[in-house]
């Protein structure tokens, strides 16, 4: 038996759970910033339950709604102005991956004055204000984890703050928030939790708990992703998507994420490629390489999911993706410089040199 396992976060879900369990939101402070996205809130019913939950427990709040997809360090300084100047005890972040992460990195910001280096530094002498997180897509995993992803200009790429004070405090999982996620938005967040439970499970810092929610998220995820291949949605299938979601965040709060997201943030940041799109697209050719460095973990990937081979796993991401993009030979060869320096290479068995992860890309895209 292995395991060093930790998660600090408390997780409640259902149907009507943010307003039901107001006392966990109160029991955070008295003066609340919600942080959240440009639209979809306000069109989801989660803003109005969160605020109607806030006013319950006699909390003052000011929401704070500017962060677009893939935040950067700019977008969070807003963010962390508008929590100071309110004198907010705690935050409440509400949306995809992208308002999750920016209020996480808010939550510092609006404590420390850091440089941008800084704020990715892991040393944040002030703490954190305590965040609850109401996802509304179901992919990141965002709030069960202690990291903060950021578009990075300096760095040219995207870059973590990993750092277990921004472990969300609450997480509230309502799956009828998902009800009109567009369909590519359903199956992007998909692709990623899908990614976050196979890189998990063949994370070379993989236990026997982690094992063990990954093997969880796999198997929803193998039933659940036909489903979407076939144009399928309702309320079972987004609560299936929300719970793997959330179980394969909190295997990467363990594992952390391997060669695939480190491959993926320059399709992000250069080629404009959604998050959870570019790992689906990396997926199937890093497992075919897992074959032969984990050549068990990566076999019970495939069957979890639901597959007695490679082909039939390639197959359904081939469907969900649809597509693929292209890249030219100076990009993959860029791309690749970049993935192999990054710390995600360490936690990969076998350790992929930049050839390899060339080679991984080229199997994954069109190189023209
Ligand atoms: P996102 O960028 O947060 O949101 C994508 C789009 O979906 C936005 O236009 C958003 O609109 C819309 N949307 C969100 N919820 C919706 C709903 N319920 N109904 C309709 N539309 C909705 O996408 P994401 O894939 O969830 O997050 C990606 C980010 O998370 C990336 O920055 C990635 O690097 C990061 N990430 C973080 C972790 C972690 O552990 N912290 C893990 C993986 C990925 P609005 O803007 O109007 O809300
Ligand atoms: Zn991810």
């Amino acid at each position: 038996m292995r395991a060093k396992f930790y998660l600090p976060t408390r997780v409640i879900a259902g149907p009507g759970c943010v307003k039901a369990n107001a006392a966990a939101l109160g029991a955070l402070g008295s003066r609340a910033v919600v942080v959240t996205g440009k639209s979809s809130s306000k069109e989801n019913g989660s803003l109005s339950d969160v605020e109607e939950a806030l006013g319950s427990r006699g909390v003052a709040y000011a929401v704070y709604d500017g962060i677009g997809p893939n935040p950067g360090l700019e977008d969070c300084r807003g963010a962390a102005r508008t929590i100071r100047a309110f004198d907010a005890d705690f935050l409440v972040a509400i949306g995809g991956g992208s308002p999750l992460d920016a209020a996480k990195a808010a939550a510092i910001l609006a404590r420390n004055e850091l440089s941008d280096d800084e704020a990715f530094s892991g040393n944040y002498p002030r703490g954190a204000l305590p965040i609850a997180a109401v996802p509304t897509t179901a992919g990141t995993g965002s709030e069960v984890t202690q990291y903060a992803i950021l578009t990075n200009d300096k760095a040219g790429t995207k870059s973590s703050i990993a750092w277990e004070g921004i472990f969300p405090a609450v997480a509230f999982l309502d799956a009828r928030y998902l009800a009109r996620l567009p369909r590519q938005v359903r199956i992007n967040t998909a692709l990623d939790a899908l990614s976050h439970a196979a890189e998990g499970y063949l994370s070379l810092r993989a236990d026997d708990w982690s094992r063990a929610l990954a093997a969880e998220a796999l198997r929803i995820l193998g039933r659940a992703l036909p489903k979407l291949a076939l144009g399928e949605s309702g309320s079972d299938l987004d609560e299936a998507l929300l719970l793997a979601a959330n179980l394969a965040g909190a295997v990467i709060a363990q594992t952390a994420t391997t060669a695939v997201h480190a491959m993926g943030y320059s399709l992000t940041y250069r080629k404009g490629i959604d998050h959870g799109r570019a790992n689906g697209l990396l997926l199937g050719a890093f497992l075919d390489y897992a074959r032969g460095t984990a050549p068990e973990a990566s076999q019970a990937v495939l069957r979890l999911t639901g597959f007695e081979d490679a082909a039939g796993f390639k197959a359904l991401l081939d469907r969900l993706l649809g597509k693929r993009e292209s890249l030219s030979a100076m990009e993959l060869r860029e791309f690749a410089a970049m993935a192999s320096k990054t710390k995600h290479i360490a936690n990969t068995a076998g350790a992929p040199d930049e050839a390899t992860l060339a080679g991984l890309y080229a199997a994954s895209l069109a190189v023209r």
